[in-house]
């Protein structure tokens, strides 16, 4: 299972890929946005790292809280909010839960990808982070019988898969949108974004 300290330390070590990964994204985002998810994301999880370094909460659905709470105040633009209602309903998932075993952990997830499906109205195949989310949620539950770190590693690789399928869509919703068919041949970056975090979560969970 998954302590309060845990999910700090995947938080942290999430927070370090994003900044290695922040040129990236923000190139991703330059083809076919407005060349900020790279800076929004780096914006959003230095604050998350430096809010847990003044308190560690109680209960991992704490944690996850704080998160939500950081990433909705700290990043503007589609996918601040989209990430923070991810992150509140893995924490109203996680509820006072001292440890997160699989089972919750999955749950988490599914509650994750539904709250960005409610606020972003994104379905699969509209070439956004959801077409990372919705194969990493299904992969997580075939792989629940595993440990976190196995239901996490399965997450990752279907949210690589999913991530890739973005380049041969036509984004319908966020900025990309506005590109229509020239958006054809570019990944998303908050489909990338996705899978780099689920990726940070699984090894720092192994
Ligand atoms: P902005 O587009 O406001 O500059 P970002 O660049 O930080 O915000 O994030 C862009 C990413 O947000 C896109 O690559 C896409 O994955 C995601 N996104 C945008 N709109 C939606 C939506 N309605 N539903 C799901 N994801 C979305
Ligand atoms: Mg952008
Ligand atoms: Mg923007």
């Amino acid at each position: 299972g998954c302590s309060s300290e845990g999910l700090a330390t995947a938080l942290r070590a999430a927070a370090e890929v994003i900044a290695e990964h922040r040129d990236e994204l923000v190139d991703l985002d330059r083809a076919i946005g407005d060349a900020d998810h790279g800076e929004n994301l780096n914006r959003g999880f230095t604050a998350i790292v430096a809010a847990l370094e003044t308190q560690l909460p109680p209960t991992p659905g704490a944690v996850a809280k704080l998160a939500a709470t950081t990433l909705i105040s700290k990043v503007g633009g589609a996918a601040g909010p989209l990430y923070g209602t991810a992150f509140l309903r893995a924490s109203a998932k996680l509820g006072e839960a001292a440890e997160v075993d699989s089972a919750l952990l999955v749950d988490a997830l599914r509650a994750a990808l539904e709250g960005v499906q409610a606020r972003g109205k994104a379905v699969g195949g509209d070439a956004t982070m959801v077409d990372a989310l919705i194969p990493a949620v299904s992969a997580a539950e075939t792989a629940a019988g595993g440990s976190v770190a196995e239901v996490l590693t399965a997450a990752a690789d279907a949210a690589d898969r999913g991530a890739e399928s973005t380049v041969d869509l036509i984004p319908r919703k966020g900025r990309a949108s506005y590109l229509g068919e020239r958006a054809v041949g570019h990944l998303d970056p908050g489909a990338r974004s996705t899978a780099l975090l689920l990726r940070a979560f699984a090894e720092a969970a192994r």
